[in-house]
């Protein structure tokens, strides 16, 4: 790779890692046994505002978690958005449980709440909600069905660490909710998630599924099957000092995103991210563009061409109702998700990491600006 390559994405580790894991180090605590996993726990949930934080390997580990927790099992039905990451539904699915999808807004890529009671049967068990590449989903109507069907809401804030609705923080509103510390997410433990919650159970209930099952009286007796998610005092001690730095982080990202939409507005052949809707501004998770119909372009296309100049891109989601895994194990997903369909071809992310210099920006607008001349 040139070295004048741009990539997707590059994380910040300029704070108070190196220390905190040299002390992990000097220490000798570099399993999950150690003082920072807990430290870590504690800090984020309180930043979340919940009560209860439960560290595990990753965040699709934590979904996994999360679903277990609710005892979601063989029959149960729960809707989430066809335009999201595989995760979610194979949380699900290994369960035992059914995916049902709905299709997402236009202009947020977030699940279109509108078309989620239509989904809802005797069968339905819980929503599961996913904030979407820098804006939340609309909760208050998914928290109105919840209340008035008496489902469970699942809330997946991997990509809205920091992001908030209606200046509430996102992850506080799900019974429970999921988190990833993936090097692209706000808070970066290399590999990492968390799991979060307000109810003590269900806490006591994640802890558990997180180690095993082991079983508090007789160790090697188990009554339920889980995992070994732990994570490791290392990832935590990163995590810490990331956290530390949390809110400049979304500064700078909020920055990267509207540099971006001001340096690229004289397009029009391309959708850019909304900046704001009622309930919240943008923190640009990543910087999403969506090729408009009347420009003859693919984001495979447009990819293809930023990679000729020597930068990086990722395509959207690939819709849930589309995939063969799902398709394979017999899930059919009736209904029209165009929208999904749609920014999937034509959807694709530009470079935004706390990496990203002033200079590497321009040269990306510069570049977008002339393959997308009207
Ligand atoms: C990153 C991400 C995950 C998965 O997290 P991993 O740590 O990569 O397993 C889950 N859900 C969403 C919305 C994500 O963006």
């Amino acid at each position: 790779m040139s070295n004048d390559f741009i990539p997707v994405n590059e994380p910040f580790l300029g704070g108070n890692e190196k220390k905190y894991l040299n002390e992990c180090i000097d220490t000798g605590w570099i399993s999950s046994e150690g003082p920072f996993v807990g430290r870590f726990e504690e800090q984020l949930a309180k930043r979340i505002g919940r009560k209860y934080g439960i560290a595990v390997a990753n965040g699709s580990a934590a979904l996994d978690v999360a679903i277990a927790a609710l005892r979601i099992r063989a029959g149960d039905e729960v809707i989430l958005p066809t335009f999201t990451i595989i995760s979610c539904a194979t949380a699900i699915v290994r369960a035992g449980g059914t995916p049902v999808v709905v299709d997402c807004e236009p202009d947020t890529w977030n699940m279109d709440v509108n078309q989620i009671e239509a989904k809802i049967t005797k069968k339905t068990k819980a929503i599961m909600v996913v904030h979407i590449y820098g804006l939340p989903v609309d909760m208050d109507p998914v928290l109105a069905l919840a209340k008035k069907y008496g489902l469970k809401v699942i809330e997946d804030a991997a990509q809205a660490i920091g992001l908030t609705y209606k200046g509430k923080e996102c992850g506080s509103f799900g019974d429970i909710s999921t988190f990833s510390f993936y090097p692209n997410k706000h808070v970066t433990t290399g590999e990492g998630g968390m799991v979060m919650t307000d109810d003590k159970d269900l806490a006591e209930r994640c802890r558990s599924l997180r180690n095993l099952c082991f079983n508090n009286n007789k160790r090697f007796v188990h009554e339920e099957l889980g995992w070994n998610y732990r994570m490791t005092n290392l990832q935590a001690a990163i995590g810490v000092a990331q956290l530390e730095r949390l809110d400049m982080t979304i500064q700078r990202k909020r920055e990267i995103g509207i540099r971006y939409s001001e340096l690229l507005c004289g397009i029009g052949t391309v959708q850019m991210p909304v900046k704001n809707k009622p309930y919240a501004d943008n923190i640009y998770w990543v910087y999403g563009l969506v090729i408009k119909s009347e420009f003859q372009m693919e984001a495979s296309g447009a990819a293809l061409e930023l990679s000729k100049r020597n930068i990086g891109t990722r395509p959207f989601f690939y819709p849930m109702h589309q995939q063969p895994a799902l398709k394979n194990l017999g899930f059919n997903f009736s209904g029209e998700y165009s929208v999904s369909e749609n920014i999937y071809k034509k959807g694709f992310y530009v470079p935004s990491g706390l990496a990203l210099t002033d200079e590497q920006q321009t040269r990306v607008c510069e570049s977008l600006i002339d393959i997308f001349r009207a």
